[in-house]
């Protein structure tokens, strides 16, 4: 007799169970106003991510084309796979003296963990993470890329 009352009650307590986890379901499916799923790709041009979204590391430049990086390498020595690629170069002070600037920095995204060492050890704050999520392509080298835009130079505060 025991055996069967226990037989019915685990099927009662399954059927609750079920209905539980139906719920928030039944919810959405009965409040369209509440869907949180993203109708993609037809919404790409007015897609945004959350701010914490991890898509790519990105060196961020201000409007005058100034970004915050020295050139310093720590961010390739942290980089757990060898994902950044410092290219130094010097330039000549006023003071007859050389100075070291950054030349390329490269991020090769193909092999990024987004583990974001970089970003976290980078004394200049000059690394941060991007909203881009598309990056399927044909020509794995295009995941290449040179973070420090075309022209740029360092903000002056920081070069001092
Ligand atoms: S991004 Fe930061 S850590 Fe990397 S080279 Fe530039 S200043 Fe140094
Ligand atoms: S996020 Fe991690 S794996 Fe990617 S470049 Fe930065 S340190 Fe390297």
């Amino acid at each position: 007799m025991n055996s069967i009352f226990k037989y019915f009650s685990d099927i009662f307590r399954a059927v609750i169970s079920l209905l539980k986890g139906m719920r928030v379901t039944a919810g959405y499916f009965f409040s369209p106003r509440q869907i949180v799923t993203q109708q993609y790709p037809e919404n790409r041009k007015t897609l945004e991510m959350f701010d914490r979204y991890k898509g790519e590391v990105i060196m961020p430049h201000n409007d005058q084309n100034q970004h915050r990086c020295t050139g310093c390498a720590i961010c390739e020595t942290n980089c757990p796979n060898g994902s950044i690629e410092i290219i130094q170069a010097k330039v000549d002070m006023p003071d007859g003296k050389k100075k070291r600037i950054i030349d390329k920095h490269i991020y090769h995204l193909s092999m990024c963990t987004f583990c974001g060492l970089c970003i976290k050890s980078c004394p200049s704050n000059a690394l941060a993470w991007g909203q881009e999520f598309e990056h399927a392509v044909f020509d794995r080298t295009k995941l290449t890329k040179i973070l420090n835009q075309p022209g740029s130079s360092i903000i002056k505060d920081i070069a001092e």
